[in-house]
């Protein structure tokens, strides 16, 4: 496989970003070798700057749902930029999206728009402190919500812990509101609300933790989260930045049938352009601003052209047995993976909910915390990773991201990756 043009592109990246890249994961650090610089995209095929074709299972970390320039979407953002890109006034393509979203979702009432997962999820909880009137907040080992202060914690040691900062320029004070507890384990949340009656304003999980493995949570652990948050008056919030759209159009939410208290989208929802939202009861978004007290704006929210991409694409996803084609396909992969392993590997699974799927190197059935993931395990995915790129396919380069099936994948695509695995497995696992 070439890589001189990548390969120059990221040297004279270096020059201008730290780790010659905007987002960190983007580096390659974990899988090592050069990031592959992107040049295109068609449906389920990326190419990169040396011309190298790969059948994409990243799909830009979740967004794209219906693949890489899908021509709904691409006419949507042409014909919508045309006539201007932002206006920093109301437009009615706003109302559209909204409508879109409400008509279909019967968890949230109102909502806001912002422009990504981070800035959704930070707006989320400064509404529950500002609405329940409390400082702390909990938080899980394991979940992902994006890079503001509060939330760049991981566990300490002991059953109920303060986070750890996980980022050096956070100060231990912002951390000390922060508790963080582990995924799967009622008796860690239940001393939390005993330590801090009447302190949590909020439970913050990924209902489907997607960020760090595939951490697949029994329904009674989410039911007994969203019990637990009514009996102590504390706001139950469900980031579904990855699982919104995903998992089903009103996601983990409607897949679980739970009902939280405030809801987090972002990825999907903005047809690949940088939306995210917050939504919740109407009584509860009367407390943001200006109806309410809680400040929260952006210069380029409910952006029309971005709102015109998550239109098209939401209504592809509004189609009849759009997920459950999703769903089929992407066990049809799984399935033919290991269909096409010449023999049996005990410490290889593949977990998968919906359309998000995860490789792991590990003989458990099941993994619901971030503690039962060895580390060690990866040595096997940064082989993987290195031969499924020679053989034309694209993974995000971590073991533990997942991989996510889009429409755009044909038949096609999933037995030449299937076959793409067998012969990739059999070397990672030497
Ligand atoms: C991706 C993600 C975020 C952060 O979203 P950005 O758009 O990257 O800021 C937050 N929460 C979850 C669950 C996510 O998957």
């Amino acid at each position: 496989m070439k890589r001189e043009k990548s390969e120059a592109l990221f040297e004279k990246a270096k020059k201008y970003f730290p780790g010659g890249v905007n987002s960190p994961v983007r580096a390659f650090r974990s899988v090592g070798g050069t990031p592959l610089f992107i040049q295109k995209g068609k449906g389920s095929h990326i190419w990169d700057a040396d011309g190298n074709e790969f059948i994409d299972f990243c799909g830009s970390w979740g967004p794209l749902i219906l693949g890489h320039a899908n021509d709904k979407v691409i006419h949507a953002i042409k014909t919508t930029v045309e006539n201007g890109s932002s206006f920093g006034a109301p437009t009615a393509l706003e109302n559209d999206l909204a409508e879109l979203i409400l008509s279909n979702n019967k968890f949230i009432e109102k909502i806001r728009f912002v422009s990504s997962g981070t800035e959704a999820v930070m707006s989320a909880i400064r509404l529950a402190r500002g609405f329940t009137k409390r400082n702390k907040i909990l938080k899980f080992e394991g979940c992902y919500h994006g890079h503001l202060d509060a939330l760049l914690v991981k566990a300490g040691s002991g059953l109920v812990t303060f986070g750890n900062t996980s980022s050096a320029g956070i100060p231990e004070s912002f951390v000390n509101e922060t508790i963080v507890v582990s995924l799967n384990n009622e008796a860690a949340v239940k001393q939390a609300f005993t330590e801090f009656k009447d302190q949590i304003a909020c439970v913050i999980i990924e209902p489907i933790p997607a960020n760090n493995g595939l951490l697949l949570q029994r329904k009674e652990y989410l039911q007994f989260l969203r019990e637990i948050c009514s009996e102590n008056k504390t706001l139950l919030i469900f980031d579904e930045v990855i699982n919104g759209f995903r998992i089903g159009f009103e996601g983990a939410a409607g897949y679980y049938n739970i009902q939280p208290d405030i809801i987090t989208y972002g990825k999907i929802i903005g047809g690949g352009l940088p939306v995210g939202m917050y939504g919740a009861s109407a009584e509860i978004m009367s407390h943001i601003s200006p109806e309410g007290n809680v400040y929260q704006a952006g210069t380029l929210s409910g952006n029309p052209v971005a709102m015109a991409a998550g239109i098209a694409q939401l209504t592809e996803c509004l189609k009849p047995d759009f997920y459950q084609d999703l769903e089929r396909k992407t066990q049809f992969l799984i399935d033919s993976i290991f269909k096409s392993l010449t023999s049996p590997i005990t410490n290889f699974k593949i977990y998968s909910v919906g359309s998000i799927f995860w490789i792991a190197f590990t003989d458990k059935e099941v993994v619901r915390t971030a503690e039962e993931i060895d580390a060690d395990s990866m040595k096997h995915f940064k082989i993987l990773h290195k031969e499924l790129l020679e053989r034309g396919i694209y993974l995000g380069p971590s073991g533990y991201e997942v991989g996510f099936v889009c429409e755009a994948h044909s038949e096609e695509d999933l037995i030449k990756t299937a076959k793409a695995f067998a012969e990739a497995l059999e070397i990672a696992m030497k």
